[in-house]
């Protein structure tokens, strides 16, 4: 991000992009839950080329214990780049911008769990980037949401999260790398679809009043999007244990 200078040409004369999307389209998603025997949920998500896991533990006993909260439990949430996701190798371990994403991760999540079942208790959500391509805050948000869900946490619901942003002076939805490092402005967001209410939002470069309501609005319609291959997920994930059972 940062409109760096550049002759890539980011919308074509037919006002597609360079990998051939519509300003409002989503690249191809996948997810799959309970991907992992060990931990109590599990979830993988492909956004374009963003491989990402989130694994799910507890509630459990939290540590360390000075972080405990008698009234409710917390969402500990570690995100993670492995040092193969980018190009140039990553340095390992945390940094300023893993330690933020982990941050507003689980304030998101935070809003859809029943934390005041679990009181003293921690909910623990570990996000591994396996590829990076942009966008993987909100690939690592859909799968830990995803996650959740398959360790039988009790949530309000789901929370769907995408990008958008603008490039060549147009609002496009879910930006891929170029677009990310090139374009004018990255607006990543997560909804709680029942409700309509955003959970995490963040604006990187400047939008216009109006450029930011369409984007809101094709961010808004994406995230529904997200949200229904989130439930197929889930779906798909419980279909299998049921057949198992009946065998
Ligand atoms: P997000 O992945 O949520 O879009 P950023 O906007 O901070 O978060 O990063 C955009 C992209 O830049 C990442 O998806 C990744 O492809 C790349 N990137 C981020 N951090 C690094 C890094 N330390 N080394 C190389 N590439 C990075």
């Amino acid at each position: 991000m940062g409109g760096m200078e550049t002759d890539i040409k980011f919308i074509d004369e037919n006002g597609l992009r360079i990998d051939g999307r519509k300003p409002d389209q989503l690249r191809p998603i996948k997810i799959e839950a309970g991907v992992l025997n060990n931990a109590d949920g599990s979830a993988y998500v492909e956004m374009g080329k963003n491989k990402v896991l989130a694994a799910v533990y507890g509630p459990r006993e939290c540590h360390p214990r000075h972080l405990q909260n008698p009234a409710k439990a917390i969402i500990q949430c570690k995100y993670n780049m492995m040092s193969f996701s980018v190009g140039d190798r990553k340095r390992p371990g945390p940094d300023r911008r893993s330690v933020e994403i982990s941050k507003i991760i689980a304030e998101a999540l935070d809003n859809v769990v029943f934390t005041e079942n679990f009181p003293r208790a921690s909910i623990d959500v570990y996000i591994e980037i396996l590829q990076a391509n942009a966008g993987t805050r909100c690939a690592g948000l859909t799968a830990a949401a995803v996650a959740l869900a398959d360790a039988g946490i009790p949530m309000k619901d789901l929370v769907p999260a995408i990008a958008v942003g603008k490039v060549a002076d147009t609002v496009v939805l879910d930006l891929d790398k170029e677009e990310d490092n090139f374009g004018q402005a990255d607006v990543p967001m997560a909804i709680v679809p029942r409700t309509g209410e955003i959970v995490l939002l963040q604006m990187d470069g400047h939008l216009t009043t109006e450029e930011f309501d369409q984007a809101m609005e094709i961010g808004m319609k994406a995230c529904m999007e997200v949200y229904e291959i989130q439930k197929d997920a889930l779906k798909r994930r419980y279909a299998v244990d049921a057949a198992i059972e009946e065998e």
